[in-house]
């Protein structure tokens, strides 16, 4: 089983190599991928980074390349970079812009592929399936390339995309990790709580983003760690407005815009319940499960006093809620 798993990771390695030669290297993946790169503003040597790629837009080539080279079918099946339907073999991530995905140590484990047309049809972007070395809810993109930054800084960034993570990078901020659009889990809060206690999230400027997100991140205080929010302007995310923002601007934004979680969430909730009594005590309720969450009992008595000013609400009140919810998870 080891060896089963050393086969697939060795074919992911070479399929990372294959999509960057492609992408560099012919007139299909220059003149599509490279292109589209280019024009997301990134860098060659950005590129080579983050070993970004191309799989070239016919349906085996990278399968009979790969079975050229002597890789076998079954580690090109079971890493799902190949599909395997009735004897006929096709490639999973056809005609897409590739971003292998790397653990904590740099392995390649798996891949985002992203669509170059704006087919509403098809997914925008594709991800190797779970496998014995992929576990999408175990990784982190960019852990591999943010780990050293996030120690030294002592604090990491959470965003929701590859593109995110890679254009911080190109602007000069290393210490971000991107969730890849899916909520956070406990596994994937360990692999930053081992580097550092704090964490910014920074949320896509649409009202979807902010509201999945928020959901995920009492998880993040269960942890104990420290949670502070961001938000870019309408319609941006850290992609969008890292490409166009100067890097004191971007890291001005950033330390301006950073929001404590808790107090953020408490006005946030505030201005949905403005004059709904019955809505405000639901989120008063839903409040104090966020603070319920944190196990420091000096915090929690810093953010029932936050909180009761800021939902104008007595701080007995909200004690009381908290200890009736500490006694039911008891
Ligand atoms: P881009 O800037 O390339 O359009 P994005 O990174 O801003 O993409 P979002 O739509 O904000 O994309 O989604 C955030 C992340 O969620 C993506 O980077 C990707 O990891 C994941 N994601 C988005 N759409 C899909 C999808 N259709 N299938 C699977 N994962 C997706
Ligand atoms: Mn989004
Ligand atoms: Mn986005
Ligand atoms: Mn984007």
């Amino acid at each position: 089983l080891a060896n089963e798993k050393e086969s697939m990771y060795l074919v992911s390695e070479f399929a990372s190599k294959y999509f960057q030669n492609v992408l560099l290297n012919t007139e299909e993946g220059k003149a599509i991928g490279l292109t589209y790169f280019k024009e997301r503003g990134f860098t060659n040597e950005t590129i080579k980074k983050f070993n970004l790629g191309y799989s070239p837009d016919v349906w085996d080539a990278f399968t009979s390349e790969a079975l050229g080279k002597g890789y076998k079918l079954e580690f090109l099946d079971k890493t799902g970079l190949t599909i395997v339907k009735e004897e006929k073999q096709f490639d999973r991530f056809k005609g897409r812009v590739m971003f292998p995905i790397q653990s904590m140590s740099g392995r390649v484990l798996g891949f985002g592929g992203r669509i170059l047309t704006n087919d509403k049809k098809a997914a925008k972007y594709l991800n190797s399936p779970e496998s014995e070395i992929y576990h999408k809810s175990k990784i982190l993109y960019g852990i591999y390339h943010a780990k050293q930054a996030i120690a030294k800084q002592n604090n990491c960034y959470l965003v929701e995309g590859y593109t995110d993570v890679i254009q911080f990078h190109q602007a000069g901020i290393e210490n971000v990790v991107a969730s890849s659009g899916t909520a956070l889990t406990p596994d994937q809060i360990n692999l930053v709580k081992r580097l550092t206690p704090n964490m910014t999230v920074l949320f896509d400027g649409d009202a979807a983003g902010l509201r999945a997100s928020i959901r995920g991140i009492d998880l993040i205080l269960e942890a104990g760690m420290n949670v502070r929010v961001c938000a870019f302007p309408d319609g941006e995310d850290p992609d969008s407005f890292a490409k166009k923002t100067p890097y004191e601007e971007l890291v001005a934004y950033l330390e301006n815009n950073a929001k404590d979680f808790i107090q953020f969430k408490a006005s946030l909730l505030m201005d949905e319940a403005k004059n709904d009594p019955i809505k405000k005590a639901d989120l008063i309720r839903d409040m104090v499960v966020s603070i319920s969450k944190i196990s420091d009992r000096i915090k929690r008595e810093v953010y029932i006093q936050e909180c009761s000013r800021i939902m104008d609400i007595s701080e007995d009140v909200l004690f009381n809620t908290l200890a009736q919810l500490d006694k039911k998870d008891l």
